[in-house]
């Protein structure tokens, strides 16, 4: 039988642990597959598509910075993409049609909703930083788990203005405005990139937050942004973006192959491994 063959698709790719993720997977579960970094400038997301009608290609990830940009070249847009316009999972289905669907909601849910013990939860206000391809995923996560009062702030306040045309229960608050908002917060949840490379950092200090506040970094490399390093010396609650990670690797897996794979400790080690 031929290989199969997935891989993610973006734009810089060199640090992206999908690989490592799915090559697991495959080799646990001894399916004759490969998963591998496909690098690719905006104009060349049609040949990738058309790799996918020859099924050269049986599955692709899609990350920074083409979330929406494949929507439309897709044939149908399926589950959680349907809400948030944005696409991390395609394929092709069973009536020869390229679906993409979106698995960074459940991977949220998954790896940081579902665990958080609060009382209430519908009632608890959360601020989002961010406003960039991961956001729409985090505010229908929190939609989902009844939050209504969800606050989304972004450097350029234009692109939080095109997400509240798709969220319009959202409250946009000014970027110079982060640090006084997070006071009255019960969860912070950094949605940007800020963390990521040394040398980016915030520059608010976010000093006074409710002691029972919870934060949450979608980043997951470092390991521990200096917020969460911040955070975690004044006893506050912190996760980082690690699971969401895994968990939206789990369900392409289960998309794609039809097999729920293990979110084991092994896997959990050698990803926390290569990070930073
Ligand atoms: P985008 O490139 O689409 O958005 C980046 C966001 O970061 C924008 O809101 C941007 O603001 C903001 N930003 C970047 N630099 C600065 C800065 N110096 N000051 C203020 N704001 C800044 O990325 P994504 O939304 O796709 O991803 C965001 C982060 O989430 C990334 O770090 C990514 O790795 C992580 N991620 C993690 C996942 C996981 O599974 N854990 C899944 C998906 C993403 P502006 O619009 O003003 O430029």
């Amino acid at each position: 039988m031929r290989k199969k063959k997935f891989g993610i698709i973006g734009k810089p790719l060199s640090h992206s642990l999908s690989p490592i993720l799915h090559n697991f997977w495959f080799q646990k579960y001894g399916f004759s597959a490969d998963y591998s970094i496909i690098e690719i400038e905006l104009n060349e997301i049609e040949g990738i598509f058309k790799k996918i009608r020859n099924k050269e290609l049986q599955g692709i990830n899609v990350t920074v910075p083409y979330k929406q940009a494949v929507i439309p070249f897709l044939d149908l847009l399926i589950g959680d993409a349907n809400k948030t316009l944005s696409v991390n999972t395609i394929s092709l289905n069973e009536n020869e049609k390229i679906v993409g669907n979106n698995t960074d909601v459940y991977g949220l849910e998954q790896g940081f909703i579902n665990k958080l013990n609060k009382t209430n939860l519908d009632q608890n206000k959360v601020l989002i930083l961010g406003a960039g391809g991961v956001t729409p995923s985090v505010i229908y996560a929190l939609s989902k788990k009844g939050i209504k009062q969800i606050f989304v702030s972004n450097r350029t306040i234009k692109k939080a203005d095109e997400i509240k045309k798709k969220f319009p229960f959202i409250v946009i608050t000014k970027w110079e405005d982060i640090e006084e908002r997070a006071e009255e917060m019960d969860i912070i949840i950094n949605a940007t990139s800020i963390g990521l490379q040394d040398g980016i950092e915030f520059k608010q200090e976010f000093r006074v937050t409710k002691k029972s506040m919870v934060y949450y970094d979608v980043i997951y490399n470092p390991k521990e942004t200096m917020m969460i390093k911040k955070f975690k010396k004044k006893k506050i609650q912190t996760y980082n973006g690690l699971e969401m990670f895994i968990y939206q690797g789990q369900k392409s897996f289960f998309l794609w192959n039809q097999i729920n794979p293990e979110f084991d400790k092994e896997l959990k080690q050698k990803i926390e491994s290569k990070l930073k």
